[in-house]
């Protein structure tokens, strides 16, 4: 069915977002093509340093994907084959593959129902003799709670490696009153531009960020062939980078980033009021000392219902999408990785249950109002 739009609704909008900023966007690529810039480069030490200081963070460093971002900081750390890394089971995949790939053991724990993150106590509960590093995901944009599970690390001994590909531009706030933002929380955190992300290029990119020195120049070393000097090899590294096109476009994407988080939030504000009162549905918790950027704004759907509601909403033309149906460990390719019992009850309700509705920084009123009828129309509400 064909909705009374200019623009299909759609779960992402690049081209409207694009046209907006296009005259700046094609302007720095002109300049890397100019310049013939094409990996290194002026557009690419700009970026990093731009996003520094957006973060607050010594050190950034960009690489190919947000994937890739998560193995080099892994590999930074010296762990073991065996050492086992606390990561959740409802995320993507990519942060626990990248685990396995590295042959450490990831041991996948549960997450809390309502901010769909993992928490300090349900990490402690996890920690055995082999435990090396934690890989908290701030999900769908709202940070872990970082202070407790930073105290918890601590206390072991662990490193912590934030996976922030969902939440760039969150701000986290300390017991004390203090702010900073998500990636500088942990040891590493690990960021990816992936198009549909919330800083995304147009093609691949990811980066990793840092305040320890040491760390910095390991990974460094790592995403460039283990060398520090011209064909000088130290250690077995990978070829992971990003180019200055992608740069430069995140470069003026970068000095939006804010704004499109506020438009997120104004969408998901919106969603919030029109179904808080809905019997069936629940809506994604704010946490109290996280701004939510919204990366995926995420319901809950009760009583079975979901399959339901998601093909009254495509009947509308208004699209979803399942983030995610399959537990990381009830995952064919994890098989061997984990404990063969492992069941995760809040894991298993989640992934029966989650429906993300379209989000991004181009949905007008009159969308929301489409979309926001067309769920209520499927409650009688
Ligand atoms: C997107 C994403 C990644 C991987 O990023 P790529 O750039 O696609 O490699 C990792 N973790 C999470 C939580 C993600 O959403």
């Amino acid at each position: 069915m064909q909705t009374k739009f200019e623009r299909p609704i759609q779960m992402v909008d690049l081209k409207g977002q694009y046209q907006k900023i296009k005259e700046d966007v094609d302007a720095g690529i002109r300049e890397v093509m100019d310049n013939t810039a094409f990996i290194g480069g002026p557009a690419v030490t700009r970026f990093q340093q731009n996003l520094e200081t957006y973060l607050g963070a010594r050190h950034v460093i960009t690489c190919a994907n947000g994937t890739d971002a998560l193995q080099i900081a892994l590999m930074a750390l010296n762990l073991e084959p065996g050492d086992e890394v606390i990561v959740p089971a409802f995320t993507y995949v990519a942060t626990a593959e990248v685990i396995a790939l590295l042959r450490l053991r990831p041991v996948m724990v549960d997450v809390d129902p309502h901010t769909f993150n993992v928490t300090a106590e349900i990490v402690e509960a996890a920690i055995t003799p082999r435990t090396k590093a934690i890989v908290p995901v701030h999900l769908f944009g709202q940070s872990c709670d970082m202070e407790p599970i930073m105290e918890v690390a601590k206390r072991h001994k662990l490193w912590v490696v934030e996976d922030n590909a969902q939440a760039i531009g969150a701000d986290y706030t300390f017991g004390d009153g203090s702010r900073q933002k998500t990636g500088v929380l942990g040891h590493i955190g690990c960021t990816s531009f992936y198009p549909s992300k919330n800083l995304g290029c147009y093609g691949d990119g990811g980066a990793i960020s840092t305040n320890d020195d040491e760390l910095a120049a390991r990974m460094r070393m790592i995403a460039n062939h283990g060398q520090n000097k011209r064909y000088y090899h130290a250690m077995v590294g990978v070829n992971s980078r990003l180019d200055g096109i992608q740069a430069a476009i995140l470069d003026v994407k970068l000095r939006h980033l804010d704004s499109y988080a506020g438009a997120r939030q104004e969408a998901a504000d919106m969603y919030d009021a029109a179904f808080r009162n809905i019997p069936g549905l629940i809506v994604p918790a704010r946490q109290h000392n996280s701004t939510h950027v919204f990366h995926q704004y995420t319901l809950i759907v009760e009583n079975e219902r979901r399959e339901a509601l998601q093909e009254h909403l495509q009947a509308l033309g208004i699209p979803t999408m399942i983030y995610y149906p399959v537990p990381l460990y009830a995952q064919e390719a994890f098989k061997n990785t984990g404990d063969e019992t492992t069941f995760l009850p809040v894991t298993d309700y989640l992934c029966r249950g989650v429906l993300s509705l379209p989000m991004h920084t181009e949905l007008d009123q009159k969308q929301l109002e489409y979309i926001t009828g067309g769920v209520a129309s499927f409650f009688g509400a």
